[in-house]
């Protein structure tokens, strides 16, 4: 197969630095486009302020790549397929539909269009039947290309080992989560290190709002008037920072209203959890989704985060819950499966179903 040409909005933030680093070889997508707030004659230039964040050095393909201001979508035009969008979410609202505008699919990490219920807000495990609303967004819209969103990175750790046991027809119905959230989460700079060392800040804006609504549109189904939200779960969050550079923790208490599967038969479940993305075999998908691990200490996020490249979730300390049925603890990568991972096999599978071509031909 030929490969197709990306680009990334936001290339020299926080995201978008994993997007190039995780592309470096990737063997369906070549980067040819880059773009942040301003123009610079090459990427290395343009990082030299923020400086470059990942542990193996700039790929050689991307250094010396233009950057360009991100509202020249006809630059991206004649550049690239389709667009990653790492950019904040104030100018993602703009710019995200300029590009959907004028015929670019966009694959976005930003909040912008994530309550839109014509765009699908993937984890490509749980719902990736979603995107089958992309021809509507497109009718009702009016638009050439069209957006796919994840949703935020809070959640990835543990709506997957929820998900697996509602496919089994266990049915959830309450869910208390408190999350210990990386700094980078906060992208670049992130937050001050006098607030963050020795301490946990125990609010993030508008966090526990998108924990506690966006599952119901990931669990939802799609019809006539787009997704429609799942109704039979109810959800509460705590959102906290705490300082991990990277790996997003959840305690998690959960309660069944239908039956209640045993310790083993859940470990089971999660252990043998496979998705779409690991039928089609997709280059970025993690061979084992939910990984359990039995030690009473684990998950932790130096030991964990990378796990299946980053894209697997790891689960421990199952346990029964004197209030709830049970209690556990998940974690996932932040800014690789909450974040340019995530992003990247939402886009494979977009590939593998034909959503995405090459349009520069
Ligand atoms: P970040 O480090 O602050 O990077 C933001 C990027 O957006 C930079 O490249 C910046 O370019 C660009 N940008 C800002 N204003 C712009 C404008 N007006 N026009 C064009 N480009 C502009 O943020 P981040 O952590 O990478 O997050 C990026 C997005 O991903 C956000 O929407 C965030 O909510 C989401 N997200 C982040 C994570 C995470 O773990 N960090 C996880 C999931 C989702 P300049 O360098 O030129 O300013």
């Amino acid at each position: 197969m030929e490969k197709l040409k990306v680009g990334v909005l936001g290339a020299t933030g926080a995201v978008g630095q994993n997007y190039i680093n995780l592309l470096r070889d990737h063997p369906w997508l070549d980067i040819s486009f880059l773009a942040a707030s301003k123009n610079s004659d090459t990427f290395q230039e343009a990082v030299s302020e923020r400086g470059w964040f990942m542990p193996q050095d700039i790929p050689e393909h991307a250094r010396n790549i233009s950057v360009w201001e991100a509202s020249d979508v006809d630059k991206a035009k004649s550049l690239c397929d389709f667009v990653f969008s790492a950019l904040e979410s104030d100018p993602a609202k703009n710019l995200e539909l300029l590009y959907a505008q004028e015929g670019i699919p966009v694959v976005s990490n930003a909040s912008a269009y994530r309550w839109d219920s014509f765009v699908p807000m993937l984890i490509p495990e749980i719902n990736a039947d979603h995107i089958a609303v992309i021809p509507r967004q497109k009718e009702v819209k009016g638009y050439e290309g069209f957006i796919v969103v994840k949703p935020n990175c809070s959640l990835q750790s543990y709506m997957t080992p929820l998900y697996a046991l509602m496919q089994k027809d266990f049915t959830i119905d309450k869910v208390v989560v408190t999350t210990l959230q990386a700094s980078s989460g906060a992208g670049w700079p992130g937050v001050p290190s006098l607030d963050l060392i020795d301490n946990i800040v125990p609010y993030i804006p508008k966090e526990e709002d998108k924990s506690e609504q966006e599952p119901y549109k990931i669990l939802g189904t799609v019809g006539e008037n787009g997704i429609e939200n799942y109704s039979g779960l109810s959800i509460s969050a705590t959102c906290t920072r705490v300082p991990v550079r990277d790996g997003h923790t959840a305690s998690v208490n959960i309660s069944f209203s239908n039956k209640k599967p045993s310790r083993q038969e859940i470990i089971e479940i999660w252990n043998s959890f496979r998705g779409l993305p690991q039928e089609y075999k997709l280059p970025s998908a993690p061979e084992q989704p939910i990984i359990y691990r039995e030690e009473d200490n684990r998950p932790q996020p130096i030991l964990d985060r990378d796990a299946d490249k980053g894209m697997a979730v790891t689960v421990g300390k199952l346990r029964e819950c004197p209030v709830f049925d049970y209690k556990f603890v998940a974690l996932s990568h932040n800014t690789i499966r909450g974040a340019a991972g995530g992003g990247i096999l939402n886009a494979e599978l977009l590939v593998k179903d034909g959503y995405l071509q090459n349009r520069l031909k």
